[in-house]
């Protein structure tokens, strides 16, 4: 993948490899049309349309009532920390001791630590594609090199062993596994992961970060495995990384967390430490009530999700030009639109990409998607289901709408 250098003058080359999210720019653009009065449906966003939990927002106003208001330990509290312990037994069978697992303002900046802490100019980094665009981007923030491993759709979007064993050089840092995978709602099975673990044994060099930020948004009793639950023979190079944001609708409150060996989590906190010396008391104290507490809500959001993901696949399998594949999880559906290129809107504008298509459906019919080149892969589009659901179908029909109308 090529990198962009170029910076305008007074900031730095570092500045000059990373770009806004393209997720972001679209909702930038959705509100702005919003503003001037245009009926947007927005189906951009990578958050949970649910509130946090009740028992954690009390535990977060208990906590600072009792004064839990000072600088954090920068690892995480010690009761977050026990409550992630918790969590990884009760979840994956996994036992972490306290001095390696450690807490961040959101698994982004888990993600972020890791690479920062690991990876060196010229350095590689697997990342199976369709993805979250964050990995590449951290990468080419600490001088590394992406190297971007094809997922295709006839293989339900899920990475191949064989392939990601090819993409392994003496250079390779880290493998990056995301189940369920932002864009696609694709979610390896346990055997998936044992195909991928055996080839990671003749690879000892190469570190695994095993992404499950969704792994309880799983549909049609789907069971969600972790690489180390899987392969614990791999667990002293294995980071497992989730958090509170999506599971219990907490984006806001910034709470990520990962488990690993020892040495990497003490690298990763001294890199935090740098950066935001810890995380917010409060919100730890509400994570930790919400891994704790009943879990109820969760169950009630995983069926909005996959009674939306339904209604989604069901919707746009009707519709002229698209097909989209049934993902596993998560709150995406990933529908390829190869069948909507080379035509031309209403508006009559030419469609030659997914890009194209993303635009035309924003400023002629107000829907906000997100085109699936910014994931790496083309020509899809990512369609958020974290909607409410009048919304949802509100947008599909439009996109019906606009589909039809391609001549
Ligand atoms: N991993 C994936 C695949 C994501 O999609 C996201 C957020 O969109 C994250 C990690 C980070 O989540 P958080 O909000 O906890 O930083």
């Amino acid at each position: 993948m090529s990198q962009q250098t170029a910076a305008a003058p007074g900031f730095s080359q570092r500045f000059g490899r990373v770009q806004l999210a393209a997720s972001v720019q679209m909702s930038i653009k959705a509100r702005e049309l919003k503003a001037a009065g245009k009926p947007v449906v927005t189906l951009t966003t990578g958050e949970p349309n649910f509130d946090s939990p009740p028992h954690a927002i009390e535990a977060a106003h208990q906590a600072t009532l009792r004064g839990d208001t000072k600088y954090p330990p920068q690892d995480g509290t010690r009761a977050l920390k026990e409550a992630i312990q918790r969590k990884f037994k009760r979840d994956s069978g996994l036992h972490y001791a306290l001095d390696e697992i450690a807490v961040s303002n959101g698994g982004k900046q888990c993600i972020f630590n890791a690479i920062m802490a690991t990876v060196n100019a010229g350095d590689e980094v697997v990342i199976p594609v369709p993805s979250w665009i964050a990995y590449a981007q951290m990468t080419q923030l600490c001088e590394g090199v992406p190297v971007l491993v094809s997922c295709p759709q006839n293989n339900g979007f899920k990475p191949r062993a064989e392939d990601i064993d090819a993409a392994i050089t003496p250079r390779t840092k880290w493998l990056i596994l995301n189940n369920p995978n932002n864009p696609t709602g694709a979610c390896c099975s346990a055997e998936e992961i044992q195909a991928i673990a055996a080839v990671m044994r003749r690879h000892p060099h190469v570190w695994v970060m095993s992404d499950d930020m969704y792994e309880h948004l799983v549909f049609d009793g789907f069971h969600h495995a972790t690489f180390a639950e899987v392969a614990p023979d791999l667990k002293a190079r294995t980071l497992t990384l989730s958090g509170v944001s999506k599971t219990y609708a907490m984006t806001g409150w910034r709470i990520g967390f990962a488990g690993g060996p020892k040495p990497l989590i003490k690298a990763m906190t001294v890199m935090q430490g740098q950066a935001t010396a810890g995380t917010s008391t409060v919100g730890q104290a509400a994570a930790a009530a919400a891994l704790d507490g009943p879990q109820d809500g969760v169950d009630v959001q995983i069926k909005a999700y996959q009674r939306r993901r339904d209604l989604a696949v069901a919707m746009l399998n009707d519709t002229k030009g698209i097909t989209c594949h049934k993902p596993e999880g998560a709150f995406y559906v990933f529908p390829n639109v190869a069948g909507c290129l080379g035509k031309t809107t209403t508006g009559g504008r030419m469609l030659n990409s997914d890009e194209d298509v993303c635009l035309a459906l924003l400023e002629e019919h107000y829907v906000a998607t997100v085109h699936g080149a910014a994931y790496h892969m083309s020509p899809y589009l990512r369609i958020s289901t974290a909607t409410a659901d009048d919304d949802l179908r509100e947008g599909l029909q439009r996109i019906q709408t606009f589909c039809a109308g391609l001549r």
